[in-house]
């Protein structure tokens, strides 16, 4: 009764088929998949919601809903290890979040929901061990739905990561954009082609039944469902989950959201994320702020992942953001990225750690980027940690201290790029600290790729840059070795597109 299959048998060796486990999911109620994330040693979040009308608010009645969990050790579901009843309440929009625990490390389980007879698709999932000899892991970003489909995402479902990181802009909150192609400026006077290869749902999202409808639009896609289903994620977000550049109370556009009405819609944001998302714990409104819980620690055998927020505690951009030289803001020791708490908890953290890859996953580069030549003024991206100079001191400093290799996995800025970092970035007799590695974007296009290419040369530091396809990171980490594969799509105006690899690259070389 429970033989359902979704993976094929090959000679011996379980192959997970993404485009089966979408075309056998259930049609009427698991319109959205399933997903698993934040995983430990013993436990994993599991996660689906029921959503017989996914753009329209759900569609499921007021109430409750119960939902049957089975999970097994076995990809045809025969082994049993859990068998319950979970309820769903449309406070929730119907969404599960179940904590399966008492699980083995380093061990793969295998997950379905059934809500009457209906069957939602199986899902595969994975415990993280500290011991393990390897960890395979994908890192994801950037997924504006309007300009590009997810063939990058069929892809990374047929490498079966042990863990997908996704480091934001899951969604973005804009607009309907008109259908075609669109000439925009890319810098250096030239202009390129960008294509709307589908649309948004609605105007700009704001309040909690439009966020839910946008997250529900991006998780019809088949692709994204099939990554979801593959591996356990973890997850932070960005700005476009609640508002362009917004830093910790400040919206994009102070002038049009009142503090409190901005602080409305981050919760709002904040609850349509938890509810679409394998992470347990919901947002919370305490003292008119909204807050959620999303930065922390993953142990993959060779690796230990920090996993950040860098938008929930920052100090607004300085001088006014975008992409300028330093004013006199900038440069204030006090300013931070990531608030106190996490600064000391991350701090602490590094210090302790016996892993041989110490990675830091955070929203926004790390690496300092000149746009232009003049080092006295140069202009650099006020969002990134370049608006932040004293608090990357800080992190630079801890860094250099014998942590041993970091690694930064990073996403934002729509474009490929691997340097190598130093405890002064532009001065190579530093101290070197470790690497960045930042895949390129799931499907946002980069209207800044040619400004990047002009000035590379400022920045020597930088030993790979591509703005100009979309895609992802994979890395695989090992005792004395990371290495990354820059996975990238070669038309992102088709679901089909064939996925390559565009550059390997190996930090024992760097
Ligand atoms: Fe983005
Ligand atoms: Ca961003």
């Amino acid at each position: 009764m429970f033989s359902r299959r979704l993976f094929l048998a090959s000679t011996g060796a379980a192959l997970w088929v993404p485009k089966m486990a979408y075309a056998e999911g259930g049609k009427a109620h698991f319109t959205l998949g399933v997903a698993s994330g934040s995983p430990t040693p013993s436990s994993v979040i599991l996660w689906t919601r029921l959503a017989p009308d996914p753009l329209n608010g759900g569609g499921m009645p007021p109430g409750t809903a119960d939902v049957r969990v089975r999970v097994c050790t076995d990809d045809a579901m025969r082994n049993p290890i859990r068998d319950e009843i979970v309820r769903t309440s449309d406070a929730d929009a119907h969404s599960i979040h179940y904590k399966l625990t008492g699980l083995k490390p380093g061990r793969e389980y295998f997950y379905q929901f059934y809500y009457g007879d209906e069957e939602s698709p199986v899902g595969r999932t994975r415990t993280t061990d500290p011991n393990a000899p390897e960890a395979k892991v994908a890192l994801a970003y950037c997924q504006h739905y309007e300009t590009g489909h997810y063939a990058a995402y069929r892809d990374l479902a047929s490498w079966v990561p042990d863990c997908v990181i996704h480091t934001g802009d899951y969604i973005y909150e804009g607009g309907i954009s008109a259908f075609g192609a669109k000439m925009r400026d890319v810098g250096g006077g030239e202009r390129r082609m960008f294509e709307i290869v589908r649309q948004h749902n609605s105007n700009e999202i704001v309040t909690l039944w439009d966020y839910r409808n946008r997250y529900a639009l991006y998780r019809a896609d088949p692709h994204l469902q099939a990554a979801h289903a593959i591996a356990p994620w973890i997850v932070a977000m960005d700005d476009h989950e609640v508002d362009n550049n917004w830093a910790a109370g400040t919206p994009q556009d102070p002038e049009k959201q009142t503090p409190l009405e901005f602080e409305i819609r981050k919760y709002a944001a904040f609850k349509a994320y938890y509810e679409h998302m394998p992470i347990e714990a919901p947002p919370a409104f305490n003292k008119m702020k909204a807050t959620l819980q999303l930065y922390g620690k993953y142990h993959l055998g060779p690796a230990l992942i920090h996993l950040l927020d860098t938008r929930q505690f920052r100090d607004d951009q300085p001088c006014g953001d975008n992409r300028k030289p330093y004013c006199e803001e900038a440069l204030d020791p006090k300013r931070t990225i990531m608030g106190a708490e996490q600064e000391a908890w991350l701090t602490r953290s590094l210090k302790t750690s016996s892993a041989p890859f110490n990675v830091i996953a955070t929203q926004v580069w790390f690496t300092s980027y000149r746009y232009t030549e003049a080092p006295e003024a140069a202009e650099t991206n006020l969002d990134s940690w370049d608006g932040y100079p004293s608090a990357r001191d800080r992190l630079s400093a801890t860094l250099a201290d014998g942590v041993s290799n970091p690694i930064f996995l990073t996403g934002d800025w729509h474009t490929a790029m691997a340097s190598t970092l130093h405890e002064d970035q532009f001065d190579p007799n530093s101290r070197r600290i470790g690497h960045e590695l930042v895949g390129s974007s799931i499907s946002s296009y980069c209207p800044w790729a040619r400004d990047m290419e002009i000035v590379r040369d400022a920045n020597p530091h930088v030993s790979y840059l591509n703005g100009n396809k979309r895609g992802y990171l994979r890395t695989t980490f090992s005792k004395d070795n990371c290495s990354a594969e820059f996975r990238v799509v070669e038309d992102s105006g088709r679901a089909d597109s064939p996925v390559t690899t565009d550059i390997e690259m190996r930090t024992k070389d760097m």
